[in-house]
């Protein structure tokens, strides 16, 4: 079955089950619909298999179980959907397979039938220190409960661990961040995560914004926050690999790398994306339209979408984007794909070349969206 001449792809698999739904949470995820999840294994069962066979069975060399919350599954649901994977495709001895997990679903059981099974990277969503901050985004756990899972998931054999961070939430002083940022050292993971937070329409907690129930902290305070927050991961050894991702040596998250790159992925379940031979495949975005079994979407990309793409997503990397890389793939250098749009960035120090590679400035990474605009 094995399609060798293809280089490695990566393969996503969402899980789109939660245990409730978070305040800020605008993802397709779905809280109370347990009773929908084996059916929705079988379905994604069959996915993975019918499009092994479409697109020739090629290598990967990366694995992401997403959700949603993948810990909802029990293990023999996990344990079918990365068999079905490892039927459909082959993947390479050293692929990193990662499950995303949440304190309050992970038990050591599951823990060890996923590594089991193989996976060798988890991803534990920890948010924050204080419990007042995390019932205010409405997380079913608490601190105590990250600590726990941490200790489940060495025990299960894991010792690539990723924590998720949030800050910039409504009443987080830099104070509780940094409490937040020591308590999370302390369990000594790989690698973090960390995200400001975005205040989604529709969400429960742009509501309560809204409405003057709660505030923001300011643009200054925001900023000091994500600058006490990389300060304090460079100096315990983390390397900055991307704007918001922090790794040990050797500990970057592959998968995510290959995202902003342009490596072909498979996306499976519902909402899930696809990229691959040029095309993004959007697959239906509500788990209802996925299980009534509706079609996905198919875009075309042409060729200049594809290269400000190759920016867009490659200018996230706090390496940049390799002049050599863009240009193996798209046929131009980046000087001759984007020619005078770039002179502006670049002379108000937003953009800078480094060791042939176009990458963001510091401030350009404050200002990342009028660069990609001058770019567009
Ligand atoms: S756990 Fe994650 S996916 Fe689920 S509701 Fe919360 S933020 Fe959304």
């Amino acid at each position: 079955m094995q399609s060798p001449s293809h280089p490695p792809i990566g393969l996503y698999v969402h899980i789109p089950f939660c245990a409730s739904k978070c305040a800020y949470c605008d993802f397709a995820s779905y809280a109370s619909r347990e009773a929908d999840i084996p059916r929705y294994v079988d379905a994604v069962v069959r996915e993975i298999t019918r499009r092994g066979q479409a697109t020739g069975h090629p290598p990967a060399d990366t694995i992401f179980l997403g959700g949603g919350t993948p810990s909802l599954l029990d293990e023999t649901q996990a344990s079918r959907i990365l068999n079905a994977l490892f039927d459909a495709f082959p993947i390479q001895r050293s692929a990193e397979i990662t499950c995303e997990c949440n304190p309050g679903t992970l038990t050591p059981r599951f823990a060890h039938a996923i590594y089991e099974s193989g996976v060798n990277r988890l991803s534990l969503g920890a948010q924050a220190r204080q419990t007042r901050l995390l019932r205010l985004l409405g997380r079913i756990h608490d601190w105590p409960q990250v600590m726990a899972s941490v200790n489940m998931a060495r025990e299960a054999g894991f010792d690539n661990i990723n924590l998720d961070l949030m800050f910039g939430l409504p009443t987080q002083t830099v104070a509780d961040l940094r409490e937040t940022l020591e308590a999370a050292l302390a369990l000594v993971p790989t690698h973090f995560s960390c995200y400001g937070l975005i205040v989604e329409p529709q969400t429960p907690i742009h509501r309560r914004i809204e409405s003057g129930e709660l505030a923001l902290p300011d643009d200054d305070i925001e900023r000091e926050m994500y600058e006490l927050a990389r300060h304090t991961f460079v100096e315990h050894g983390f390397e900055q690999y991307e704007i918001s991702n922090f790794a040990r040596d050797g500990y970057a998250c592959r998968h995510n790398i290959g995202c902003w790159t342009r490596v072909p992925y498979l996306g499976f379940g519902c909402a899930a994306h696809s990229f691959f031979d040029e095309c993004r495949v959007m697959n239906p975005p509500t788990l209802d339209a996925y299980l009534a079994g509706e079609a996905p979407k198919i875009d075309r990309l042409s060729k200049e979408e594809a290269r400000f793409e190759s920016m867009m997503l490659g200018l996230r990397m706090t390496r940049g984007v390799r002049d050599r890389d863009f240009t193996r793939m798209h046929g131009l250098s980046i000087r001759e794909a984007f020619g005078e749009k770039m002179d502006k960035p670049l002379a108000a120090g937003l953009l800078e070349w480094h060791e042939g590679a176009l990458r963001l400035t510091r401030l350009g990474m404050d200002l990342q969206n009028s660069v990609l605009v001058d770019l567009m």
